[in-house]
């Protein structure tokens, strides 16, 4: 084994690889397909820096989510500064729109694709670096940006023919509303403290929303009667979600309502979502997010409504990969020289050069070699076409040109060799 591995729930991508998620060239593909549907509906790309000053995290996400509490990549710089590797992308966003107020110029639908570094336990779909490709909609207050939203991510995944997918709804109020459930779910588990979890005995102190989705047996035991937060939802907000269900109704996209959904992180509001598909086990869910009314002001911006969501991508290539919809793409050459004499290397390297400019794509052997070797070679390219210059050809300025695909084999003129790729490849 080699001295030096890529760290653990990292991956090293490059052309071709077996994994979809290694292979740098299935991402793209799949990267340029939701780049047509972002821009068809809108959105422009943004893309901020990988480190921040780790307050941008901690004082967002919350001191008591999983992401503050112990995902970090947290780090001192030389300047004494705590800086931390993105977890996340939203906070950045709202950093720059509060700094550089791109919003007045009307910038207010954006997307991005970005890398995200999360201290978390490396299985199927969990990784600790991982991409995300996620929108933002600044300024909409109405219910129906959300509905907008969640459309599109709905599209995505059909554009993607992704399969079976749950759209899990569910509305988490204001944070007044939050506040008198929280009280009342409090006093609901308090008696029934020694009965949780580790980690959800921690979080009646400080947490205590986080219990509704905890996945530990014993806290959904727990929790069996508890109060229900749609009962402590003031009439607007109740007024609010309703609307937002009728939309969705309208366009005819299916959903489920969890009562139990609550996001990860603190700055969540109203409306919260999740798209799960059925082929990726424990981590079951593309894409999350939800409305966040109250963070571009907690940031230092003004008062400015938001929703947002965030997609994997890496579980969106294992889900496509799960069911063959991603399959390896061919790096097809158009034409593979192969000199048979030293005098045909020199020709064959100035063709290959002027085949390029002409936006051909060409290779050829450097040096003199058996034909059949020289063919191989050919086929690890994935030649369409060997362009074969030996000593007839010389003599007579032509090459032999054999199509790999179905054998069929020609002598064309050196001077016409372009014109009869071209025509051959297209
Ligand atoms: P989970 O409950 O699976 O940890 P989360 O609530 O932490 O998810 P978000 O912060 O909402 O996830 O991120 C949005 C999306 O990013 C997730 O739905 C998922 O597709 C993807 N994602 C999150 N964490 C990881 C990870 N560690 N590795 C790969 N993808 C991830
Ligand atoms: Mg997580």
């Amino acid at each position: 084994m080699p001295t030096f591995q890529s760290l653990k729930g990292t991956i090293d991508q490059y052309p071709g690889a077996k994994e979809a998620i290694a292979d740098i060239e299935r991402r793209k593909k799949v990267e340029g397909e939701l780049v047509q549907v972002l821009r068809t509906h809108g959105f422009r790309e943004i893309r901020t820096p990988a480190i921040e000053l780790t307050d941008v995290f901690t004082r967002t996400s919350g001191e008591e989510s999983d992401i503050v509490l112990k995902e970090m990549y947290t780090f001192t710089d030389k300047g004494g500064r705590s800086c931390t590797l993105k977890p996340e992308i939203t906070a950045p966003i709202v950093r720059s729109l509060v700094q550089h107020r791109w919003d007045i110029g009307g910038v207010k639908k954006l997307f991005y694709f970005d890398r995200c570094y999360r201290y978390n336990r490396p299985q199927k779909g969990r990784l600790r670096e991982f991409q995300q490709v996620g929108i933002e909609i600044f300024d909409q207050a109405g219910p129906a940006a959300d509905v907008e939203g969640i459309a599109l991510a709905v599209e995505i995944l059909e554009k993607l023919k992704v399969g079976k997918t749950t759209l899990l709804l569910n509305t988490i109020g204001t944070a007044e509303d939050r506040a008198r459930f929280v009280k009342a779910l409090k006093a609901f588990l308090e008696p029934k403290k020694e009965s949780l979890s580790e980690d959800s005995q921690k979080r009646l102190d400080s947490n205590v929303l986080r219990i509704l989705d905890s996945k530990a047996h014993e806290d959904q035991e727990a929790l069996e009667g508890a109060p229900v937060l749609s009962d402590y939802l003031a009439e607007e907000s109740q007024i609010r979600f309703k609307r937002v269900c009728e939309l969705l109704d309208r366009l005819e996209i299916q959903y489920v309502i969890e009562p139990k959904l609550v996001r990860g992180l603190d700055y969540y509001c109203h409306t919260v979502f999740e798209i799960t598909t059925e082929s990726l086990g424990a981590q079951a869910t593309v894409i999350a997010g939800g409305r966040y009314d109250t963070l571009v002001k907690e940031m230092g911006g003004p008062e400015m409504a938001a929703f947002g969501w965030a997609c994997g991508i890496e579980r969106l290539l294992l889900t496509l990969a799960d069911q063959n919809l991603c399959p390896p793409i061919r790096n097809r050459t158009d034409i593979y020289l192969i000199p048979l004499e030293d005098g045909a290397v020199d020709i064959c390297f100035e063709q290959m050069i002027h085949l390029r400019r002409q936006g051909i794509r060409a290779e050829m052997c450097h040096k003199v070699r058996a034909i059949g070797k020289q063919l191989k070679s050919a086929n690890q390219f994935d030649a369409r076409l060997a362009g074969i210059i030996g000593e007839e050809e010389l003599a007579n300025e032509q090459v032999s040109i054999k199509n790999l695909d179905n054998q069929t084999e020609k002598k064309v003129a050196i001077h016409d060799l372009q014109k009869y790729v071209q025509s051959q490849i297209s």
